[in-house]
């Protein structure tokens, strides 16, 4: 399998960060504008929670909560795990699987520089993973 640091994955992208008294309502708006499914939250430049879209719909929605009152405080997973950018992104999956989520903070020297997901395996690891599939079916006629 693919052994793709985290810092390759992060190396584009912008950071999508909020402070801990932002709305929900406000917070979904910025998800949606960078077309992202999780907002880091931080205070004084150190990641404090994540808020995912998961949450907007488990801990908000469900829960009758209104998305303009209810702020992110109330709402977010505290202090969630977090992997270095010289890290694999191998590492990165098996701790959303271990965890049961998907995404994964990544912090370097105390601040956090990006922000890698489920949804960045749709690259080089599901192509490897899909050719392994293949590759097993054809020894498996070979041998049949
Ligand atoms: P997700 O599948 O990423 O939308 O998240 C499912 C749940 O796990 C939500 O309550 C998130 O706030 C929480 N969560 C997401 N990422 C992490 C993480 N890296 N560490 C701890 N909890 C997380």
């Amino acid at each position: 399998m693919s052994q793709r640091t985290i810092r390759t994955i992060i190396d584009q992208q912008e950071l999508v960060t909020t402070p801990a008294k932002t709305s929900v309502s406000e917070a979904a708006r910025l998800m949606k504008q960078r077309h992202v499914g999780a907002v880091m939250v931080v205070e004084d430049g150190k990641l404090v929670g994540i808020f995912t879209e998961r949450d907007a719909l488990f801990r908000v929605l469900a829960d009758g909560r209104d998305g303009q009152t209810t702020q992110l405080d109330d709402v977010m997973t505290r202090n969630p795990r977090t992997i270095h950018p010289d890290r694999s992104f191998a590492e990165a999956l098996q701790m959303m699987y271990g965890g049961s989520f998907r995404h994964v903070p990544v912090v370097e020297d105390g601040r956090p520089v990006g922000m890698v997901s489920a949804r960045d395996a749709l690259g080089p690891e599901l192509e490897a993973f899909v050719y392994e599939l293949l590759r097993q079916e054809h020894v498996g006629e070979i041998l049949a």
